[in-house]
Parts: structure tokens; sequence; C-alpha cells
């Protein structure tokens, strides 16, 4: 039996776009210029303050970091609403429930509001759990991987994490899970090919990859 932890942004939804013009808006807040998806994919990482750093070349402060925090927020909320679904999104989930195995959905996206979308697409009822983020604004996945699992009482050996960014591999690492990556577009593919998962554009194909993982 199968458990498929599915990551979010990125992920279920294809929200690249929102994620850029949402970090733009942080960074002329900052007075600095903008960024193109190209530059978002070439830099993005966790913790979050490291991803600026890159992006900037250059140290950035406690104070600005603040500021980029929650002018991204308040931005990428602002536009929530014209986030869609990844294509597959639901015949991915579609294919977990009739492979009789478990699922559900872990965001680093303020649990609240992930939440509430989820719920808007209707997607509540199809997982076990949802669990966002609650106190680790631009924080690493693995701890919460933890919580995550031990919330679900399942051991790492029958999970498959499905995610988009680098992040979500090391997360799978740190606990012990398997770990299927999908090409949603936040990191060019060859750094996805490079961390050494199975990598895919498929979310319905990272499902089949989960069904064939040896454990
Ligand atoms: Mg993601």
């Amino acid at each position: 039996m199968i458990h498929v932890v599915w990551d979010w942004n990125g992920t279920l939804v294809e929200d690249l776009p929102v994620v850029v013009e949402s970090v733009n808006a942080a960074l002329d807040a900052i007075g600095e210029a903008p960024i193109t998806d190209d530059d978002y994919r070439a830099n993005y990482t966790r913790p979050v303050e490291r991803f600026y750093d890159q992006l900037l070349e250059r140290p950035i402060t406690v104070d600005e970091f603040a500021i980029l925090d929650r002018v991204f927020h308040e931005q990428y909320r602002a536009t929530l609403d014209r986030v869609p679904l990844a294509n597959d999104a639901v015949e991915a989930i579609e294919a977990v429930a009739a492979r009789g195995w478990t699922q559900s959905i872990l965001s680093m996206w303020w649990e609240e509001e992930l939440l509430e979308v989820v719920a808007q697409h209707g997607l509540i009822d199809r997982m076990a759990l949802v669990q966002g983020n609650r106190d680790d604004p631009g924080g690493e996945k693995a701890g919460h991987l933890l919580r995550h699992l031990s919330a679900l009482r399942v051991g790492p050996e029958s999970v498959v994490m499905i995610g988009d960014s680098i992040d979500d591999a090391a997360a799978a690492g740190v606990v012990g899970t398997a770990c299927v990556l999908y090409d949603g577009g936040s990191h060019h593919v060859g750094d996805l090919v490079g961390v050494g998962v199975p990598v895919t554009d498929s979310l319905v194909t990272a499902v089949e990859i989960a069904g064939q993982i040896e454990r």
C-alpha cells in the first residue's frame, strides 16, 4: 500500500506566472529590479533567504527578508483566484484513489490559506490530510514532512512524495521516503534530473512511476 504526499504550489497548481509576479512585487518593495521566469528557474532554492541572496548576488538583510516575505505573500494571496490546477491534477488524484492508495497534501504555503484554496478546488475530501506551513516562513520541507507522516501515522517506507522542487526531493531524502519530481517549471529540468530521482512532466505519469519504485 502506497501513500502519496503531494506538493501543492507548482505541482497540483500551476502557479509559476503568479509566483514570478509576486517575487517581482517583493523585489520592487526593496528597490530591486524585476526578474524573468528563467531567472526564477535558475535560482529558486530554499531556504528562501538564499534564493534572494542568489538572485541579488549579495546577502539580503533580515529587514529586507521581512519585507520580501510579507510583500510576496500579500501579492500571491491577491492573485490566488487566477491560479489553475495543473492540467492532469484531477486525473492523477483519481488515479491514486483508483489504485486503492491514500494521499495527502503537504505545502510550505500558509496553512489557513492552503486549506481554503484546496477546498475551493474541491479536493479536501480526496485527501487524508492537508497541511501547510504554520510557523516557518521560507523554511525547508524536511521537518514538515516528518510532522506530516507522524500525523498520518504512516512510515516513510510506504510513502512517495510527488513535488516540483529540489527541496521536495531533499525532504524525501532526509525522511527516507521515495520521491518523483514533476517538471512544473520552477527549476530547469536538467537541475531536477541531477537530483537522481525519476522526473516527469506529467502528474499521471508520476503516479505510474510511484507504483514502480522498488522499496
Ligand atoms: Mg512546489
